[in-house]
């Protein structure tokens, strides 16, 4: 018999014993067998510690992102031999296609996300806070890769995807991983880790992986280290409350059972584009993955009128799913995920049943399509009724991991958003609506109790990525039931995996520590103007201080003129009594571009390539004719610009093959009192001079 193998300390092994068999969810032959009997537990989270942590916290987010973007282009490679395997799992080639590619485009979109931070090894969070009175005392925050290891305890669900939407994750903060599939599916997880292994792209240490169970592993873990739990409730308690994860106040993120809603507006009738974009995106939720999704649709609720016709769609949509083997093309549901799994929904559905009644599907029998119903884990879609779902709690609480779910009357717009609530915290939640009034008071609403809410209606269903699909940009997770976790969340993630310092000092202090010049600081006095440098020899704090212009009335009119802004501020003959304003006033948008006129103070070709626009502008201090205004003008930020990938000729646009990268200037508008009247952060495209 074939034993999985697990990746301990860079090195492929096996565990001793004979091991859990792990069966083809839809012939229900032996694939292998796991054990993980004999690993030292504790040496894989010190190997993690002392080799894959210093390996990955040195390298900088840029680094690690283009790391990422690497490992997802070379998986793609191997598309084909993770399809193969995933069809064993139940999966249909849609349902593989949310699995792997849904997994390999998480670490695409981590990769991205790189160009959020500096090419730093750490980042800086948020703005600096400004502490004293003559501004030579600040705060800010920056946040440093945790010295552990993210521990990712996963469900059977997702054996790629729920790998992959973690580890992005955690690589890109600068941290190594010890990843523990469910042991039913572990052979796909174990197949995509020997290709991730095999590539070489990682560095040491920072990928380790468990085909078993998790022996002593927790009973060795650190206040570093952050686990990641995705599974059932009872499993995640038991957990939550070991000794050491307490002891030590080890970060537990918890995704639990969730019983996620969809309502239908009480403004959608049958003849409404967005009747069927409900129907179809129940049949949707219930059918992909066999309705294996923590996201997936468990209960539906529908205005009292309109439950019949309601449930009649429903039952025809169902009606047209073709269940059996994966391998054929004809089918849209596959097997569960294994024997085991199928008797667990079928129990629960029972429990169910105490308060409902099947409408549709059979517990006893499928028909399947080149398969064999006994042997593989197959199950009919199930759809249950429920008339009255403020008089039990069991609809709300029990979750059945397979294709069911459950329809339910409510009266008006607070009776669904009380309903939604019933089921004591989702990861998500869809309202079906035409009417944005309806959604707001929805969202709004009900929105304590849901980690995400889709708005539905014909405008986005096209284009809408699903009521099941979590998505990397956004956060995954939800309150209470759901387990209080967050995942993902582009940047919000990274964090989860970083510890945040506030650091106090003088600016110049912080300055130096974040490389970000912060104002108030010394600036360094430079004999060549700063846009005559290339990127490269830019320093952060270069400055320069220009020499003063008189504003006049002239100018004033002029501007007005030029860019027909005549608002009665600028214009000299106004009243002003009752206004903001003494007399006539300068543009704002006149003194940035007359700041430009300073500080640009050259005609000569130099390494900067074009301006980029302005981050932050503000007007502190109305200018009125007779001021005199000068620039300071300081490098704040440097970030790099990676080159486009050019994969065909006619991609190459003007300017692809000069090396440069992107520098935040910090303008300081400042009158003849030495008070500001502006400050604004530009952004300019700098040549590198290699
Ligand atoms: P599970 O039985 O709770 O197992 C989850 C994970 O925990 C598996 O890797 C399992 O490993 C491991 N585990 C079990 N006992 C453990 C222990 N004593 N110490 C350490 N690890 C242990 O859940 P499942 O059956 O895989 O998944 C189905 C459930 O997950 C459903 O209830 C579903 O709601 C939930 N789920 C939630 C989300 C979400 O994001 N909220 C996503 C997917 C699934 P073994 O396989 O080796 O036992």
């Amino acid at each position: 018999m074939k034993k999985l193998e697990s990746f301990v300390e860079g090195n492929w092994i096996t565990g001793d014993g004979e091991g859990q068999l792990l069966c083809d969810a839809v012939t229900g032959e032996t694939i292998a067998a796991a054990t993980t009997q004999g690993i030292d537990f504790k040496a894989m989270i010190e190997y993690a510690h002392t080799t894959g942590n210093p390996n990955l916290r040195k390298l900088t987010f840029h680094e690690r992102g283009r790391m990422l973007r690497a490992l997802a282009m070379h998986l793609r490679n191997h598309l084909e031999k993770f399809y193969s395997i995933s069809y064993k799992t139940g999966a249909t080639k849609a349902d593989s296609w949310i699995d792997i590619e849904g997994g390999i485009g998480n670490l695409f979109s981590y990769a991205s996300l790189r160009r959020k931070f500096a090419d730093e090894s750490f980042a800086v969070d948020g703005e600096g806070v400004n502490l004293s009175k003559h501004n030579t005392f600040m705060g800010h925050h920056i946040l440093v890769p945790k010295e552990g290891v993210a521990i990712h305890i996963n469900a059977f669900n997702f054996p790629v995807w729920g790998m992959l939407e973690k580890c992005a994750v955690n690589w890109l903060a600068g941290v190594p991983a010890i990843v523990k599939p469910a042991t039913i599916t572990s052979y796909l997880t174990e197949a995509v880790v020997k290709e991730i292994i095999a590539s070489n792209i990682l560095p040491k240490g920072a990928l380790q992986l468990i085909c078993g169970s998790v022996g002593d592993l927790l009973d060795h873990v650190t206040s570093q280290d952050v686990i990641t739990f995705t599974g059932s409730k009872s499993t995640a308690l038991k957990l939550k409350k070991h000794e050491r994860i307490l002891n030590e106040s080890v970060p537990f993120n918890m995704e639990a059972d969730s019983l996620n809603c969809i309502v239908l507006g009480d403004d959608v009738n049958p003849s409404d584009a967005e009747w069927d974009i409900f129907i179809k995106e129940i049949r949707k939720e219930i059918t992909a993955k066999a309705g294996q999704k923590c996201t997936a649709i468990r209960r539906i609720f529908v205005p009292e009128n309109k439950m019949d016709d309601v449930w009649k769609c429903l039952k025809q949509s169902l009606s047209q799913t073709v269940i059996g083997n994966p391998l054929n093309d004809k089918v849209r549901m596959g097997a569960l995920a294994g024997q085991s799994q199928r008797e667990e929904v079928k129990k629960q559905v029972q429990k169910l049943l105490a308060s409902s009644q099947l409408i549709y599907g059979s517990l006893d029998s499928v028909e399947v399509l080149d398969a064999d119903a006994n042997k593989g884990a197959f199950l009919s879609p199930l759809l249950l009724m429920n008339e009255k779902p403020f008089a039990s709690s069991v609809v709300h609480e029990t979750e059945a991991f397979g294709p069911v779910s459950t329809i339910m009357p409510y009266k008006n717009l607070d009776e669904a958003i009380a309903l939604s609530k019933l089921g004591k915290g989702s990861l998500c939640s869809t309202i079906v609506t035409a009417k944005d009034t309806i959604a707001k008071e929805y969202v709004l609403g009900a929105g304590t109790h849901h980690g995400r809410i889709l708005v539905l209606n014909k405008d986005c269903a096209k284009e809408s990525t699903g009521h099941g699909s979590p998505l990397p940009m956004l956060i995954h997770g939800g309150p209470g039931r759901a387990g209080g976790g967050e995942e993902m969340g582009g940047i919000r993630g990274v964090k989860h995996y970083m510890q945040r310092v506030a650091v106090q000092g003088s600016p110049t202090s912080i300055t130096h520590i974040t490389n970000i010049y912060q104002q108030y600081a010394k600036g360094i006095e430079t004999n060549v103007h700063p846009f005559k440098k290339y990127f490269e020899e830019l320093n952060i704090g270069d400055q320069i201080i220009t020499p003063k212009r008189k504003i006049t009335s002239e100018d004033i009119n002029r501007f007005a003129d030029l860019s027909g802004d005549h608002f009665y501020a600028h214009i000299a003959a106004t009243d002003f009594n009752g206004t903001m304003f003494e007399q006539q006033v300068a543009h704002g948008y006149f003194i940035m571009s007359i700041a430009a006129g300073l500080f640009v103070g050259s005609y000569e070709k130099n390494p900067v390539l074009l301006n980029y626009g302005i981050d932050e502008l503000r007007f502190t201090k109305p200018v009125y004719p007779g001021a005199e205004i000068y620039i300071k003008f300081t490098c704040k930020e440097k970030l790099p610009n990676d080159k486009r990938i050019i994969n065909k000729p006619e991609d190459f646009k003007r300017g692809d093959d000069i090396e440069k990268g992107i520098v935040k200037w910090l303008v300081e508008m400042i009158d003849e009192t030495n008070e500001q009247v502006g400050i604004a952060t530009i952004l300019t495209m700098v040549a590198k001079k290699k």
